[in-house]
């Protein structure tokens, strides 16, 4: 399989090296250069099959020709073995048609886990194979970091810089970033939104001379094989309520629209999907897009779902790049626009093409704490907020009652108390595998949101820079 990118101006790229990459040289996005199709009978054959095993068949497309399937099994294996639930991705019914699928059982209790787990496993086999070392850089809204930091904390051939805006994230999430203890982990608070954070790593990127000297690499989601990790639950959930034989909708709590745009990638390949919705919190350029069709970034505002305090939505562009017949020239024309006068305007095609698809909805602070506590009152079931926000959008655009609803519990209520206890009057229990974060002894960095100041403090701790090499 090879890999354009979504601006056509940089050089196509096999699995591997996408991997590696992250974004591509034009500041385009990396997609296959043509979707893989699994047939009606092979997503049938998914029934049954184990978590690890479905992970296999859904990826195995993507990844041809750079990993056997014996070794992606064994990868699989390694990765999903430390989630604590059998199913890895279970799903919970809530009422007659409605589902949560909860993917919050791997380490750090949020769905990141389960794309970055893998990558730590590939990412560090590339890179020994080849004898290399390599700079990871990631902005994180707080669970990126956390998944990154669990992923690749020891990992000989990486040094990872993780960016969390400061004071912008739960204590519980920084904690998990700040207290590995590990010597290739670089934790920093920068003083500024996440948008910030996301334009920083987008600029040293885009500053080839140091991104080549520090063999700099992405693991946020613009580093295509986490979208192609994510895909593999909308595979199992949807076979396990009667694909292919019967449709399902889903319904994703978004910032980024790297999880959903991996629901529209499972849909590509095959899946029968009535509907995915998108279901944002107060910071909502994408429900605007979609209801107006201009992509316009107001300032973020801070909200009970954190993870999702986000106006830049990165992978919007691999959207975009579909919506447009994959006209690479347009989607240039659409970003130079965007980087000249802050926004942009959808042709009406583009819009269609989006909306027979998609659907949208925002949902406020008052909405999203009143649906954590009418579903912990009626359902006994304690949704963390950004949950709380997909079941919000779910009820609110339920369409087609003969379609099974299902939403994306993304992380674990443990991970955000005080929304939980400010909803509900009560805390949440505390998981063991987080436990261990809160206790330890804390160790990051803070600095201006400034591209010079991130260039120097990786200078300084790189071990690929000249001065520190080991
Ligand atoms: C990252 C995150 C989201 C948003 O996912 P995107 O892929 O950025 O759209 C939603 N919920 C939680 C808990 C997250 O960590």
């Amino acid at each position: 399989m090879k890999y354009v990118s979504t601006r056509g101006q940089a050089p196509s790229l096999d699995f591997e090296q996408v991997l590696l990459a992250g974004l591509a040289r034009d500041g385009g996005l990396y997609v296959p250069e043509s979707w893989p199709v699994l047939t009606a009978n092979e997503i049938a054959g998914l029934a049954g099959r184990s978590y690890v095993e479905a992970a296999v068949a859904v990826m195995q497309p993507f990844i041809g020709g750079t990993l056997p399937a014996e070794e992606l099994a064994a990868i699989a294996q390694n990765a999903y073995g430390r989630f604590v639930h059998p199913a890895v991705t279970p799903l919970v019914q809530l009422d007659p048609n409605l589902w949560l699928l909860e993917l919050f059982h791997g380490p750090t209790l949020a769905f990141k886990d389960l794309a970055m787990q893998l990558l730590g496993i590939l990412m560090d086999r590339s890179l020994r194979r080849m004898g290399r070392r390599a700079t990871i850089l990631a902005a994180t809204s707080g669970d990126t970091g956390a998944a990154a930091v669990e992923a690749f904390k020891g990992r000989e051939a990486i040094d990872l810089f993780v960016l969390f805006p400061d004071g912008r994230i739960s204590p519980a999430q920084r904690r998990q970033m700040s207290t590995s203890g590990a010597a290739n982990v670089h934790t920093v608070a920068v003083r500024g939104t996440f948008d910030d954070c996301q334009s920083l790593v987008k600029a040293l990127f885009n500053d080839h001379a140091f991104r080549d000297a520090y063999a700099l690499s992405a693991v946020n989601s613009i580093n295509w094989a986490r979208i192609m990790a994510q895909t593999v639950y909308y595979f199992t959930a949807a076979v396990s309520l009667g694909a292919p034989y019967r449709k399902v909708s889903f319904c994703v709590p978004t910032g980024n629209f790297g999880d959903i745009f991996a629901g529209f990638v499972a849909m590509k390949m095959g899946l029968p999907i009535e509907r995915l919705i998108i279901a944002t919190n107060s910071n909502d350029i994408l429900t605007r897009t979609v209801g107006t069709g201009r992509y316009e970034p107001k300032p973020v505002v801070a909200t009970a779902s954190p993870s999702m305090d986000i106006q830049l939505s990165s992978n919007f562009e691999r959207l975009l790049f579909e919506a447009a017949g994959r006209n690479s020239d347009r989607i240039r024309e659409l970003m130079t626009g965007f980087a000249t006068s802050g926004s942009f305007a959808l042709e009406a095609s583009e819009l269609a093409a989006i909306r027979s698809v998609f659907a949208a909805s925002r949902v406020d602070e008052a909405e999203t704490a009143a649906t954590i506590a009418s579903f912990d009152r009626q359902s006994h079931y304690l949704a963390d907020p950004h949950t709380a926000v997909g079941l919000a959008a779910a009820t609110k655009l339920k369409g087609n009652r003969s379609v099974p609803m299902i939403v994306l519990a993304t992380a674990h209520p443990a991970k955000f108390p005080a929304a939980i206890e400010a909803a509900t009057g009560r805390l949440p229990v505390i998981p063991e595998r987080l436990q261990a974060a809160l206790s330890g002894r804390e160790d990051y960095s803070t600095i201006a949101a400034d591209p010079v100041a991130v260039r120097d403090f990786i200078a300084a701790r790189s071990n690929l820079a000249p001065a520190n090499a080991s």
